[in-house]
């Protein structure tokens, strides 16, 4: 049986990288994607510890590019 509680999707092609979301998780599942940009030429974050997501949808409350 799966342990994961929560998920979350970053909207890669829309992040900024400003790391608001990494810093507002509590379980420090996000991070920065190593030498990689997005369309627009700034880097992103992805969920780098997915299994470690609780849910609680901090990421999401400071930026919309989280779900
Ligand atoms: S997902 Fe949002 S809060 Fe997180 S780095 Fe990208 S723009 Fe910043
Ligand atoms: S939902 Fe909560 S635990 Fe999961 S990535 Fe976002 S801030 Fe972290």
């Amino acid at each position: 049986m799966s342990k994961m509680k929560g998920a979350i999707v970053v909207n890669t092609d829309r992040c900024k990288g400003c790391q608001l979301c990494v810093v507002a998780c509590p379980k420090d599942v996000i991070a920065l994607a190593q030498k990689k940009v997005n369309i627009h030429g700034y880097p992103y974050v992805e969920p780098a510890r997915a299994e470690l997501c609780i849910g609680c949808t901090a990421c999401a409350m400071v930026c919309r590019m989280v779900v």
